[in-house]
Parts: structure tokens; C-alpha cells; sequence
């Protein structure tokens, strides 16, 4: 594993986006069929938006129909960390990138195979790139 990311808040200010510090680094969610990832269907990789850690490959994403890119798999085993979630009154599970701990979004047990699983993914906490 990659030597983890550690950075202050006000080091994280400095480089995300109001929107992108709220929902990284205070666990926020961003509004259904608002990011700008939502409905992209164009290939390439998917990294951290705080420290550029690979996440998802294109190749894993799927029309869930939430409001929010949705993958049926991480990059790698290892792209992501998950912690069980008890606020809002339920019971999720959290998923993180495991370099900097990044809040990313949710994975769910209803999506669809290979995997049966669904990673409900916020665009603010992603970057596209190339492959
Ligand atoms: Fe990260």
C-alpha cells in the first residue's frame, strides 16, 4: 500500500473547492443528478479529487439511475477503505480512499454483476483522467 496522505484542513481548503472540501473531508453529499460525472459514459480512470489515488475505472461504471456515478467494482481491492455508517438514522457502509481517507460515497449490496454491488460515488470527491 502507498504511503497514506496527510494534510491539515486548512491545507485541504487550500486546494478543493469549497464544495469538494465539504463533501471529502466533512463526509457532505451532493445533491441527486447534480455532479458532473452523473452520466458520463466517456472511458478513462476515475482518481481522488484530494490526492489522486485511483478509484474506478470507467469500464465499472453503470446507469444506477440514483443521481450519482455508480460502479459495480473499485479500480482495485485496495483503491478504497470502507467504516459501517450510522448516521442519518441507517445503517450504511461508508467507502473512503485508502491513501487519504477522502469520504467518496456509499457501496451498496443491490447493484448489478459481476459483483452485485453498487459504489453510489459523489463527482465532487473524483477527477477523470486518461488512462
Ligand atoms: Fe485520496
Amino acid at each position: 500500500m502507498a504511503d497514506k496522505v496527510h494534510k491539515t484542513d486548512d491545507e485541504w481548503r487550500q486546494q478543493l473547492t469549497p464544495e469538494q472540501f465539504r463533501i471529502t473531508r466533512q463526509k457532505g453529499t451532493e445533491p441527486a443528478f447534480t455532479g458532473k460525472y452523473n452520466s458520463s459514459k466517456e472511458p478513462g480512470v476515475y482518481r481522488c479529487v484530494c490526492c489522486g489515488n485511483v478509484l474506478f475505472d470507467s469500464e465499472a461504471k453503470f446507469d444506477s439511475g440514483t443521481g450519482w456515478p455508480s460502479f459495480y467494482e473499485p479500480a482495485a481491492a485496495e483503491s478504497v477503505s470502507t467504516e459501517t455508517d450510522r448516521s442519518l438514522f441507517m445503517t450504511r457502509t461508508e467507502v473512503m480512499c485508502s491513501k487519504c481517507d477522502a469520504h467518496l460515497g456509499h457501496v451498496f449490496d443491490d447493484g448489478p454483476d459481476p459483483t452485485g454491488l453498487r459504489y453510489c460515488i459523489n463527482s465532487a470527491s473524483l477527477e477523470k483522467t486518461g488512462k
